[in-house]
């Protein structure tokens, strides 16, 4: 009988993608798109081929979509190109002087070039109750099939986090006919991403269609009974009853093993503008990695986006070819909720003035965020002309005055 040694489980790749998320997926994409002829393997520590993680609190989330429409690409396309799925196991360890990675299952996979693109994990309450079952986050599929399967059995919800994908859930489950509760412990919901007049426009839109939402709410404590939660406690003393939790409360960037390895970091993994991190050969892409963003006044930021993690990919995989190209691109995202359509362009942080275009109630409508009187960002709510027609005025910084940008006879196309 022979024992297997640790050589007998080491595996060689020209390039190794930690990650099989939106950026990890991306990346190899683009690497066979730049007729990238060596070995590449993705490490996931989730079961399933790279899926689109947007849906989980949209059409997945409500069963329009299966999983099968939400797969960024069949599983014959990564055979086609010869792309290796190694799937179900976690890299704990990163060793950046031999060029391996360790997974979870004790496999060595060496390296020419390393791309981390493991994204974030769902924070966790930092209260007690955190963990009771009936507690749940919208990050994974697995965390939305858990979701729906429980959500008969309760009658109410409670949405601890009045982000886009706490409300987009709530938007969701009001559809149920079940009791939907937001919590935010700011003053308003959206005050991490957007002005006050989305704020108060999403506030009212969810209260319209009977979800309540509550500001300045400040969660204590996650109530359980037999292990199941029952309730949650605010800091006012208040429990408001309910069957089921779910956090929405941001990621924290997953990137222990670089960190160990020596990597520099801050609220992510530092990279530079060509997505290399400060460790040889190795880069970082997608929500994990914080780089100097132009559109952020080259302040250094982690953006969580599909835009990002798409080109990010694009500029690692460049870089890999030889071809080394700055990564500067406009960032843009977008939110489904109820029958509106929100298009974001640019980067509202940091703004001194919003200007409202159009009228809310109509619900058809853009506000334009300026800092020095340069147009920075926009939001538009059901308003694909006005995110087309402001790219431009983000991308060249252009300077107007709020009586020309809220006039909705002149297109933002005529404004110079
Ligand atoms: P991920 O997609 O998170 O992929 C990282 C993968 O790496 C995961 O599978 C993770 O489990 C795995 N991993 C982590 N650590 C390890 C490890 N050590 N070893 C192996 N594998 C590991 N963006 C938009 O632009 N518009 C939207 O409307 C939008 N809606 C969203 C709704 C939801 C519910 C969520 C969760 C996100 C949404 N986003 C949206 C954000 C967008 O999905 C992310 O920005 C994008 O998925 C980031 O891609 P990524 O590859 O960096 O990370």
């Amino acid at each position: 009988m022979k024992w297997l040694t640790r050589e007998d489980f080491t595996k060689q790749y020209d390039v190794v993608i930690v990650g099989a998320g939106h950026a990890g997926a991306q990346a190899a994409i683009a690497l066979r798109q730049h007729q990238f002829v060596g070995t590449i393997a993705i490490v996931g520590d989730e079961a399933e081929l790279p899926y689109e993680r947007p849906p989980l609190s949209k059409d997945y989330l409500s069963q329009e979509k299966g999983f099968e429409r939400i797969l960024l690409r069949p599983a014959r396309f990564w055979d086609d190109r010869e792309v290796d799925m190694l799937l179900g196991r976690e890299v704990d360890m990163v060793d950046p002087s031999d060029k391996k990675v360790i997974a979870s299952d004790g496999s060595v996979i060496a390296y020419n070039t390393l791309i981390w693109a493991a994204g974030g994990r769902a924070r966790r309450l930092p209260c007690a109750g955190a963990d009771l079952q009936g507690v749940h986050s919208v990050r994974t599929r697995a965390d939305v099939d858990n979701i729906l399967g429980h959500l008969e059995e309760v009658e109410k919800v409670v949405v601890i986090g009045g982000g886009y994908i706490g409300l987009e859930t709530a938007a969701v489950l009001s559809k149920t006919g079940k009791d939907i509760t937001v919590l935010e412990a700011q003053d308003r919901v959206l005050a991490r991403v957007a002005g006050r007049a989305i704020s108060n426009f999403y506030e009212a839109e969810h209260r319209a269609h009977g979800v309540v939402i509550r500001v300045d709410a400040v969660v204590r404590e996650i109530v359980g009974e037999r292990g199941r939660v029952v309730g949650v406690r605010l800091a006012n003393g208040e429990i408001l009853d309910c069957g089921m939790v779910i956090v929405g409360i941001g990621i924290a960037p997953c990137i222990d093993a670089l960190i160990a390895a020596g990597a520099r970091y801050g609220n992510g993994v530092i990279v530079d503008e060509y997505c290399r991190t400060t460790l040889p050969d190795m880069y970082a892409i997608g929500d994990c990695a914080l780089h100097a963003n132009a559109f952020a006044g080259g302040a250094e930021i982690r953006l969580e986006s599909v835009q990002n993690a798409n080109d990010m990919a694009a500029t690692a995989a460049r870089a890999v070819v030889g071809e080394l190209t700055p990564y500067r691109v406009l960032p843009w995202f977008w939110s489904n909720q109820y029958d509106l359509r929100l298009q974001t362009i640019g980067l509202s942080m940091g703004y001194d003035a919003e200007v409202v275009r159009g009228d809310p109630a109509s619900r058809s409508f853009s506000v334009i965020y300026l800092r020095d009187s340069r147009v920075i960002a926009l939001d538009c709510v059901n308003s694909t002309k006005d995110y087309v027609q402001g790219k431009r005025l983000v991308e060249n910084g252009v300077r107007s005055a709020a009586d020309v940008l809220s006039d909705t006879n002149l297109p933002l196309r005529d404004i110079s």
